[in-house]
Protein backbone atom coordinates (compact mmCIF):
# COMPACT_ATOMS: atom_id res chain seq x y z
CA UNK A 1 0.00 0.00 0.00
CA UNK A 2 1.60 3.43 -1.17
CA UNK A 3 0.25 5.53 1.44
CA UNK A 4 1.57 7.21 4.36
CA UNK A 5 1.30 6.70 7.98
CA UNK A 6 -0.30 9.86 8.61
CA UNK A 7 -3.29 9.16 6.38
CA UNK A 8 -4.77 6.56 8.71
CA UNK A 9 -6.02 7.69 12.32
CA UNK A 10 -5.51 4.03 13.36
CA UNK A 11 -2.99 2.59 10.91
CA UNK A 12 -2.85 -0.76 12.44
CA UNK A 13 -6.92 -1.80 12.35
CA UNK A 14 -7.04 0.57 9.11
CA UNK A 15 -4.17 -1.91 6.96
CA UNK A 16 -5.17 -4.80 8.25
CA UNK A 17 -5.41 -7.62 5.10
CA UNK A 18 -8.68 -9.57 5.04
CA UNK A 19 -6.96 -12.70 6.60
CA UNK A 20 -6.11 -10.48 9.46
CA UNK A 21 -9.38 -8.92 9.95
CA UNK A 22 -10.95 -12.28 10.43
CA UNK A 23 -8.51 -13.73 12.91
CA UNK A 24 -9.21 -10.76 14.94
CA UNK A 25 -13.13 -10.85 14.40
CA UNK A 26 -13.43 -14.30 15.62
CA UNK A 27 -11.08 -13.67 18.67
CA UNK A 28 -13.32 -10.54 19.51
CA UNK A 29 -16.42 -12.85 18.88
CA UNK A 30 -15.59 -15.41 21.09
CA UNK A 31 -14.99 -12.69 23.81
CA UNK A 32 -18.18 -10.83 22.87
CA UNK A 33 -20.84 -13.99 23.15
CA UNK A 34 -18.38 -14.90 26.56
CA UNK A 35 -19.34 -11.59 27.78
CA UNK A 36 -22.95 -11.61 26.93
CA UNK A 37 -23.82 -14.53 29.13
CA UNK A 38 -23.85 -11.68 31.59
CA UNK A 39 -26.82 -10.11 30.04
CA UNK A 40 -30.01 -11.83 31.37
CA UNK A 41 -31.52 -11.47 27.97
CA UNK A 42 -28.76 -13.13 25.85
CA UNK A 43 -28.08 -15.77 28.48
CA UNK A 44 -31.92 -17.35 28.32
CA UNK A 45 -31.82 -16.82 24.21
CA UNK A 46 -28.79 -18.82 24.34
CA UNK A 47 -30.24 -21.70 27.00
CA UNK A 48 -33.73 -21.57 25.26
CA UNK A 49 -31.98 -22.49 21.67
CA UNK A 50 -29.39 -24.84 23.56
CA UNK A 51 -26.02 -23.23 22.42
CA UNK A 52 -23.37 -21.69 24.24
CA UNK A 53 -20.34 -19.34 23.55
CA UNK A 54 -18.44 -22.73 22.83
CA UNK A 55 -20.03 -23.31 20.03
CA UNK A 56 -18.54 -20.29 18.21
CA UNK A 57 -15.64 -21.81 16.96
CA UNK A 58 -15.29 -20.17 13.39
CA UNK A 59 -17.02 -16.95 12.29
CA UNK A 60 -19.51 -19.27 10.32
CA UNK A 61 -20.46 -20.46 13.59
CA UNK A 62 -22.21 -16.79 14.03
CA UNK A 63 -24.76 -18.19 12.07
CA UNK A 64 -25.92 -20.44 15.18
CA UNK A 65 -27.07 -17.29 16.82
CA UNK A 66 -30.55 -16.32 16.77
CA UNK A 67 -31.27 -12.54 15.36
CA UNK A 68 -31.69 -9.95 18.00
CA UNK A 69 -34.29 -7.69 16.73
CA UNK A 70 -35.79 -4.16 17.64
CA UNK A 71 -38.69 -5.65 19.17
CA UNK A 72 -36.50 -7.53 21.73
CA UNK A 73 -34.44 -4.10 22.77
CA UNK A 74 -38.57 -2.74 23.41
CA UNK A 75 -39.19 -6.07 25.15
CA UNK A 76 -36.51 -5.74 27.59
CA UNK A 77 -36.82 -1.70 27.96
CA UNK A 78 -35.16 0.01 29.61
CA UNK A 79 -32.09 -2.40 30.82
CA UNK A 80 -32.81 -5.91 29.88
CA UNK A 81 -30.20 -6.36 27.16
CA UNK A 82 -27.14 -5.02 29.17
CA UNK A 83 -23.99 -7.54 29.45
CA UNK A 84 -23.17 -4.79 32.41
CA UNK A 85 -24.05 -4.20 35.43
CA UNK A 86 -25.49 -0.37 35.94
CA UNK A 87 -22.72 1.27 38.10
CA UNK A 88 -20.08 0.63 35.32
CA UNK A 89 -22.31 3.13 32.75
CA UNK A 90 -21.95 6.13 32.02
CA UNK A 91 -24.14 7.46 29.43
CA UNK A 92 -27.45 5.91 28.01
CA UNK A 93 -29.33 7.48 24.46
CA UNK A 94 -32.34 6.86 23.41
CA UNK A 95 -34.20 6.89 20.24
CA UNK A 96 -37.77 6.93 20.52
CA UNK A 97 -39.83 4.83 18.38
CA UNK A 98 -43.37 6.01 16.87
CA UNK A 99 -45.01 3.18 18.73
CA UNK A 100 -44.34 1.00 22.05
CA UNK A 101 -41.54 1.83 24.04
CA UNK A 102 -38.16 3.64 23.14
CA UNK A 103 -34.89 1.67 22.88
CA UNK A 104 -32.54 2.40 25.24
CA UNK A 105 -28.78 2.14 24.43
CA UNK A 106 -25.97 1.93 27.23
CA UNK A 107 -22.19 2.68 27.45
CA UNK A 108 -19.60 2.39 29.24
CA UNK A 109 -16.62 4.77 29.79
CA UNK A 110 -14.82 2.94 27.45
CA UNK A 111 -17.35 2.42 24.53
CA UNK A 112 -17.51 6.28 25.03
CA UNK A 113 -13.80 6.07 24.17
CA UNK A 114 -14.35 3.67 21.29
CA UNK A 115 -17.16 5.49 19.79
CA UNK A 116 -14.92 8.39 19.70
CA UNK A 117 -12.02 6.84 17.78
CA UNK A 118 -14.43 5.78 15.34
CA UNK A 119 -16.07 8.98 14.33
CA UNK A 120 -12.74 10.06 14.75
CA UNK A 121 -10.88 7.55 12.28
CA UNK A 122 -13.75 8.74 9.79
CA UNK A 123 -13.24 12.04 9.97
CA UNK A 124 -9.63 11.40 9.61
CA UNK A 125 -10.29 9.21 6.27
CA UNK A 126 -11.69 12.43 5.19
CA UNK A 127 -9.12 14.46 5.87
CA UNK A 128 -9.86 16.25 8.54
CA UNK A 129 -6.69 17.12 10.80
CA UNK A 130 -5.93 19.62 13.77
CA UNK A 131 -6.62 23.13 12.57
CA UNK A 132 -9.51 22.41 10.65
CA UNK A 133 -12.43 23.85 12.48
CA UNK A 134 -15.68 21.58 12.55
CA UNK A 135 -19.24 22.73 13.00
CA UNK A 136 -21.81 20.19 13.96
CA UNK A 137 -25.20 21.12 13.27
CA UNK A 138 -26.86 17.79 14.64
CA UNK A 139 -29.48 18.20 18.13
CA UNK A 140 -27.21 17.42 20.81
CA UNK A 141 -29.45 15.24 23.65
CA UNK A 142 -30.51 11.83 22.88
CA UNK A 143 -29.73 12.12 18.86
CA UNK A 144 -26.33 10.61 19.15
CA UNK A 145 -25.11 12.70 15.63
CA UNK A 146 -24.39 15.49 18.32
CA UNK A 147 -22.48 13.96 21.11
CA UNK A 148 -21.16 11.12 18.95
CA UNK A 149 -19.45 13.68 16.66
CA UNK A 150 -18.71 16.16 18.78
CA UNK A 151 -16.20 14.06 20.69
CA UNK A 152 -14.97 12.41 17.55
CA UNK A 153 -14.21 15.52 16.05
CA UNK A 154 -12.63 16.43 19.45
CA UNK A 155 -10.12 13.65 19.20
CA UNK A 156 -8.79 14.38 15.92
CA UNK A 157 -8.19 17.42 17.22
CA UNK A 158 -9.94 20.02 15.49
CA UNK A 159 -11.19 23.12 16.97
CA UNK A 160 -15.22 22.16 17.94
CA UNK A 161 -18.20 24.34 17.29
CA UNK A 162 -21.04 22.61 18.85
CA UNK A 163 -23.96 24.67 17.43
CA UNK A 164 -26.32 22.01 17.17
CA UNK A 165 -29.55 22.12 15.53
CA UNK A 166 -31.86 25.12 13.78
CA UNK A 167 -31.33 28.77 13.69
CA UNK A 168 -29.62 28.84 10.63
CA UNK A 169 -28.98 32.34 10.63
CA UNK A 170 -26.75 31.67 13.30
CA UNK A 171 -25.25 28.65 11.70
CA UNK A 172 -24.00 30.81 8.74
CA UNK A 173 -22.46 33.55 10.93
CA UNK A 174 -20.72 31.04 12.95
CA UNK A 175 -19.23 29.62 9.06
CA UNK A 176 -17.79 33.25 8.63
CA UNK A 177 -16.89 34.11 12.13
CA UNK A 178 -15.06 30.97 13.16
CA UNK A 179 -13.86 29.99 9.80
CA UNK A 180 -15.96 26.50 9.58
CA UNK A 181 -13.57 24.01 7.24
CA UNK A 182 -15.72 20.94 8.26
CA UNK A 183 -19.64 20.73 8.72
CA UNK A 184 -22.10 17.68 9.84
CA UNK A 185 -25.64 17.88 8.66
CA UNK A 186 -28.55 16.19 7.70
CA UNK A 187 -28.67 16.24 3.59
CA UNK A 188 -32.41 18.11 4.27
CA UNK A 189 -30.77 20.43 6.46
CA UNK A 190 -27.28 20.87 4.16
CA UNK A 191 -29.74 22.39 1.33
CA UNK A 192 -31.54 24.26 3.53
CA UNK A 193 -28.60 26.28 4.61
CA UNK A 194 -27.64 26.97 1.07
CA UNK A 195 -30.97 28.47 0.33
CA UNK A 196 -30.95 30.62 3.25
CA UNK A 197 -27.27 31.50 1.96
CA UNK A 198 -28.60 32.42 -0.98
CA UNK A 199 -31.25 34.76 0.86
CA UNK A 200 -28.58 36.68 2.99
CA UNK A 201 -26.63 37.35 0.01
CA UNK A 202 -23.78 34.96 1.12
CA UNK A 203 -21.88 32.80 -1.53
CA UNK A 204 -20.05 29.70 0.51
CA UNK A 205 -17.14 29.83 -2.25
CA UNK A 206 -16.02 33.64 -1.54
CA UNK A 207 -17.80 33.93 1.67
CA UNK A 208 -16.97 30.89 3.73
CA UNK A 209 -13.76 28.35 4.04
CA UNK A 210 -16.17 25.50 4.13
CA UNK A 211 -14.62 22.23 2.26
CA UNK A 212 -15.73 19.30 3.66
CA UNK A 213 -19.33 18.14 4.15
CA UNK A 214 -20.21 15.05 6.33
CA UNK A 215 -24.14 14.31 5.33
CA UNK A 216 -25.84 11.17 6.92
CA UNK A 217 -28.92 9.70 9.29
CA UNK A 218 -31.18 9.59 6.58
CA UNK A 219 -31.53 7.85 2.92
CA UNK A 220 -30.35 10.10 -0.03
CA UNK A 221 -29.58 9.84 -3.60
CA UNK A 222 -26.08 10.32 -4.80
CA UNK A 223 -27.80 13.03 -7.16
CA UNK A 224 -28.55 14.85 -4.43
CA UNK A 225 -25.32 14.18 -2.54
CA UNK A 226 -23.73 15.95 -6.13
CA UNK A 227 -26.56 19.03 -5.77
CA UNK A 228 -25.11 19.73 -2.18
CA UNK A 229 -21.71 19.51 -3.62
CA UNK A 230 -22.45 21.50 -6.27
CA UNK A 231 -24.06 24.17 -4.11
CA UNK A 232 -21.91 24.63 -1.10
CA UNK A 233 -18.43 23.93 -3.18
CA UNK A 234 -17.43 21.43 -0.93
CA UNK A 235 -16.40 17.44 -1.29
CA UNK A 236 -19.66 15.55 0.61
CA UNK A 237 -18.97 12.31 2.23
CA UNK A 238 -21.88 9.76 3.06
CA UNK A 239 -22.36 8.81 6.91
CA UNK A 240 -23.94 6.31 8.27
CA UNK A 241 -24.67 5.24 12.24
CA UNK A 242 -27.72 4.34 14.24
CA UNK A 243 -27.66 4.48 17.58
CA UNK A 244 -27.70 0.77 18.36
CA UNK A 245 -24.63 0.59 17.39
CA UNK A 246 -23.29 3.69 19.66
CA UNK A 247 -24.51 6.52 16.28
CA UNK A 248 -22.17 7.89 13.81
CA UNK A 249 -18.91 6.03 13.04
CA UNK A 250 -20.28 2.74 11.89
CA UNK A 251 -19.72 3.08 8.14
CA UNK A 252 -18.01 6.21 6.06
CA UNK A 253 -17.11 7.00 2.64
CA UNK A 254 -13.15 7.66 2.46
CA UNK A 255 -12.28 10.09 -0.42
CA UNK A 256 -13.00 7.57 -3.24
CA UNK A 257 -16.25 8.45 -2.42
CA UNK A 258 -17.80 5.14 -3.89
CA UNK A 259 -19.27 2.80 -0.47
CA UNK A 260 -19.08 3.05 2.52
CA UNK A 261 -16.14 1.54 4.55
CA UNK A 262 -17.37 -0.36 7.68
CA UNK A 263 -15.02 -0.44 10.56
CA UNK A 264 -14.57 -4.47 10.27
CA UNK A 265 -12.67 -4.37 14.13
CA UNK A 266 -15.99 -3.24 15.28
CA UNK A 267 -18.37 -4.73 13.77
CA UNK A 268 -19.28 -8.29 11.87
CA UNK A 269 -20.84 -7.58 8.66
CA UNK A 270 -24.22 -9.81 7.59
CA UNK A 271 -25.98 -8.88 4.23
CA UNK A 272 -29.78 -11.36 4.29
CA UNK A 273 -32.36 -11.69 2.57
CA UNK A 274 -35.56 -10.36 4.47
CA UNK A 275 -37.68 -13.09 3.81
CA UNK A 276 -35.88 -15.87 4.17
CA UNK A 277 -32.93 -14.59 6.52
CA UNK A 278 -30.71 -16.26 4.46
CA UNK A 279 -27.35 -14.74 3.35
CA UNK A 280 -27.28 -13.28 -0.02
CA UNK A 281 -23.78 -12.61 -2.04
CA UNK A 282 -21.57 -9.16 -2.26
CA UNK A 283 -23.22 -7.27 -4.70
CA UNK A 284 -26.91 -8.68 -4.13
CA UNK A 285 -29.22 -6.10 -1.98
CA UNK A 286 -30.50 -7.00 1.43
CA UNK A 287 -31.22 -6.31 5.06
CA UNK A 288 -28.40 -4.84 7.32
CA UNK A 289 -27.28 -7.48 10.09
CA UNK A 290 -24.59 -6.14 12.68
CA UNK A 291 -22.64 -7.67 15.24
CA UNK A 292 -20.64 -5.91 17.77
CA UNK A 293 -17.17 -6.75 18.72
CA UNK A 294 -15.88 -4.21 21.04
CA UNK A 295 -19.32 -3.38 23.42
CA UNK A 296 -18.98 -4.00 27.11
CA UNK A 297 -22.23 -2.16 28.22
CA UNK A 298 -24.75 -3.48 25.20
CA UNK A 299 -23.11 -5.65 23.25
CA UNK A 300 -25.56 -7.04 20.24
CA UNK A 301 -25.66 -9.91 18.47
CA UNK A 302 -26.85 -10.45 14.52
CA UNK A 303 -29.00 -7.27 15.29
CA UNK A 304 -31.32 -6.83 12.44
CA UNK A 305 -31.17 -3.07 11.63
CA UNK A 306 -34.21 -2.68 8.48
CA UNK A 307 -31.75 -1.45 6.41
CA UNK A 308 -31.57 -2.01 3.24
CA UNK A 309 -27.63 -2.12 1.78
CA UNK A 310 -25.95 -4.33 -0.25
CA UNK A 311 -21.72 -4.81 -0.38
CA UNK A 312 -19.79 -3.94 -2.63
CA UNK A 313 -17.50 -6.16 -4.47
CA UNK A 314 -13.75 -5.62 -5.26
CA UNK A 315 -11.07 -3.61 -3.22
CA UNK A 316 -11.14 0.12 -2.54
CA UNK A 317 -8.32 1.71 -4.10
CA UNK A 318 -7.67 3.46 -0.81
CA UNK A 319 -6.09 0.54 0.25
CA UNK A 320 -8.45 -0.40 3.17
CA UNK A 321 -9.79 -3.82 3.23
CA UNK A 322 -12.88 -3.03 5.77
CA UNK A 323 -16.06 -3.69 3.43
CA UNK A 324 -17.63 -0.78 1.92
CA UNK A 325 -21.65 -0.86 1.88
CA UNK A 326 -23.56 0.62 -0.45
CA UNK A 327 -25.56 3.70 -0.21
CA UNK A 328 -28.48 2.78 1.66
CA UNK A 329 -31.85 2.07 -0.14
CA UNK A 330 -33.65 2.69 2.43
CA UNK A 331 -35.32 0.80 5.21
CA UNK A 332 -37.92 -2.53 5.30
CA UNK A 333 -40.19 -0.33 6.87
CA UNK A 334 -40.03 2.43 4.32
CA UNK A 335 -41.23 0.51 1.13
CA UNK A 336 -44.16 2.33 -0.17
CA UNK A 337 -46.28 -0.26 -1.64
CA UNK A 338 -48.96 0.95 -4.52
CA UNK A 339 -50.95 -0.71 -6.56
CA UNK A 340 -48.82 -3.95 -5.90
CA UNK A 341 -45.09 -2.50 -6.85
CA UNK A 342 -42.70 -1.83 -4.48
CA UNK A 343 -41.15 1.54 -4.29
CA UNK A 344 -38.45 3.27 -2.21
CA UNK A 345 -38.70 7.00 -2.04
CA UNK A 346 -35.35 7.30 -2.81
CA UNK A 347 -35.90 6.16 -6.28
CA UNK A 348 -38.28 9.18 -6.45
CA UNK A 349 -35.54 11.58 -5.25
CA UNK A 350 -33.41 10.35 -7.81
CA UNK A 351 -35.59 11.05 -10.53
CA UNK A 352 -36.39 14.36 -9.84
CA UNK A 353 -32.69 15.94 -8.71
CA UNK A 354 -32.03 15.28 -12.15
CA UNK A 355 -34.06 18.27 -12.80
CA UNK A 356 -32.78 21.46 -13.13
CA UNK A 357 -35.43 23.55 -12.40
CA UNK A 358 -36.33 21.73 -8.97
CA UNK A 359 -35.34 22.42 -5.53
CA UNK A 360 -34.52 19.90 -3.08
CA UNK A 361 -37.54 19.54 -1.08
CA UNK A 362 -40.40 17.17 -1.77
CA UNK A 363 -43.05 15.29 0.05
CA UNK A 364 -44.75 12.24 -1.36
CA UNK A 365 -48.53 12.06 -0.27
CA UNK A 366 -50.87 8.72 -0.25
CA UNK A 367 -54.14 8.98 -0.30
CA UNK A 368 -57.40 6.55 -1.29
CA UNK A 369 -59.60 8.53 -4.35
CA UNK A 370 -62.68 7.33 -4.73
CA UNK A 371 -61.31 3.64 -3.81
CA UNK A 372 -58.03 4.20 -5.65
CA UNK A 373 -54.94 4.47 -4.00
CA UNK A 374 -52.86 7.25 -5.57
CA UNK A 375 -50.12 9.07 -5.55
CA UNK A 376 -49.22 12.58 -5.02
CA UNK A 377 -45.73 14.26 -5.53
CA UNK A 378 -45.33 17.48 -4.59
CA UNK A 379 -41.93 19.53 -5.43
CA UNK A 380 -40.47 22.40 -4.62
CA UNK A 381 -39.17 24.78 -7.36
CA UNK A 382 -35.23 25.84 -7.48
CA UNK A 383 -34.96 29.76 -7.13
CA UNK A 384 -37.82 31.84 -7.43
CA UNK A 385 -38.35 29.70 -10.73
CA UNK A 386 -40.91 32.39 -12.87
CA UNK A 387 -42.15 30.70 -15.96
CA UNK A 388 -45.25 30.22 -17.31
CA UNK A 389 -48.00 28.24 -16.43
CA UNK A 390 -47.84 26.04 -19.96
CA UNK A 391 -44.58 25.26 -19.35
CA UNK A 392 -44.82 24.54 -15.54
CA UNK A 393 -47.10 22.37 -16.72
CA UNK A 394 -45.44 20.57 -19.62
CA UNK A 395 -42.66 20.27 -16.80
CA UNK A 396 -45.11 18.29 -14.50
CA UNK A 397 -46.18 16.34 -17.09
CA UNK A 398 -42.39 15.56 -18.29
CA UNK A 399 -41.42 14.92 -14.38
CA UNK A 400 -44.34 12.40 -14.49
CA UNK A 401 -43.31 10.21 -17.48
CA UNK A 402 -39.62 9.82 -16.06
CA UNK A 403 -41.03 8.82 -12.40
CA UNK A 404 -43.26 6.14 -13.96
CA UNK A 405 -40.16 4.72 -15.80
CA UNK A 406 -38.43 4.44 -12.83
CA UNK A 407 -41.41 3.46 -10.23
CA UNK A 408 -43.66 1.79 -12.93
CA UNK A 409 -47.30 3.78 -11.62
CA UNK A 410 -47.90 7.28 -12.84
CA UNK A 411 -48.38 9.97 -9.72
CA UNK A 412 -49.86 13.31 -9.68
CA UNK A 413 -46.69 15.29 -10.25
CA UNK A 414 -47.20 19.13 -8.64
CA UNK A 415 -44.38 21.66 -8.51
CA UNK A 416 -44.55 24.51 -5.75
CA UNK A 417 -43.04 27.42 -4.80
CA UNK A 418 -39.67 27.36 -2.59
CA UNK A 419 -40.29 27.43 0.36
CA UNK A 420 -43.87 25.64 0.57
CA UNK A 421 -42.82 22.04 1.82
CA UNK A 422 -42.53 21.66 5.63
CA UNK A 423 -39.19 21.74 6.87
CA UNK A 424 -38.52 19.15 9.77
CA UNK A 425 -35.88 20.05 12.53
CA UNK A 426 -34.46 16.42 12.45
CA UNK A 427 -34.70 13.50 9.68
CA UNK A 428 -36.82 14.74 6.80
CA UNK A 429 -40.40 13.55 6.69
CA UNK A 430 -40.83 12.34 2.85
CA UNK A 431 -43.88 10.03 2.67
CA UNK A 432 -47.52 11.02 3.95
CA UNK A 433 -49.43 8.21 3.86
CA UNK A 434 -53.17 9.15 4.77
CA UNK A 435 -54.37 5.39 2.40
CA UNK A 436 -57.69 4.16 3.99
CA UNK A 437 -56.87 0.69 5.44
CA UNK A 438 -59.45 -1.74 4.32
P1 LIG B 1 -30.86 6.69 14.72
O1 LIG B 1 -30.69 5.46 15.54
O2 LIG B 1 -31.96 7.57 15.18
O3 LIG B 1 -29.55 7.43 14.58
O4 LIG B 1 -31.28 6.24 13.25
C1 LIG B 1 -30.54 5.27 12.56
C2 LIG B 1 -31.13 5.06 11.19
O5 LIG B 1 -30.95 6.22 10.37
C3 LIG B 1 -30.47 3.96 10.43
O6 LIG B 1 -30.95 2.69 10.81
C4 LIG B 1 -30.83 4.32 9.00
O7 LIG B 1 -32.16 3.91 8.71
C5 LIG B 1 -30.78 5.83 9.02
N1 LIG B 1 -29.48 6.31 8.52
C6 LIG B 1 -28.42 6.65 9.25
N2 LIG B 1 -27.41 7.05 8.44
C7 LIG B 1 -27.84 6.93 7.16
C8 LIG B 1 -27.27 7.18 5.87
N3 LIG B 1 -26.04 7.64 5.71
N4 LIG B 1 -28.04 6.90 4.79
C9 LIG B 1 -29.29 6.44 4.93
N5 LIG B 1 -29.89 6.21 6.10
C10 LIG B 1 -29.18 6.44 7.22
ZN1 LIG C 1 -11.75 3.34 0.47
Amino acid sequence: MNKKYSDFFNPEMETMTRPQIEKLQLERLQATVAHCMNSPFYKKRFEDNGISPSDIKTLDDLRKIPFTTKQDLRDTYPFGIASAPLDRCVRLHSSSGTTGNPTVILHTQKDLDEWANAVARCLWMVGCRPGDVFQNTSGYGMFTGGLGFQYGAERVGMLTVPAAAGNTKRQLKFFTDFGTTVVHAIPSYATRMFEVMEEEGIDPRRDTRLKTLVIGAEPHSDEQRRRIEQMLGVKAYNSFGMSEMCGPGVAFECREQNGMHIWEDYYIVEIVDPETLEPVPDGELGELVLTTLDREAMPLLRYRTRDLTRVLPGKCPCGREHKRLDRMQGRSDDMIILKGVNIFPIQIEQVLMKFKELGGNYLITLETLESNDEMTVEVELDQLFTDSFGRLQALEKKIARELHDEILVTPKVRLVPRGTLPVSEGKAVRVKDLRKKF
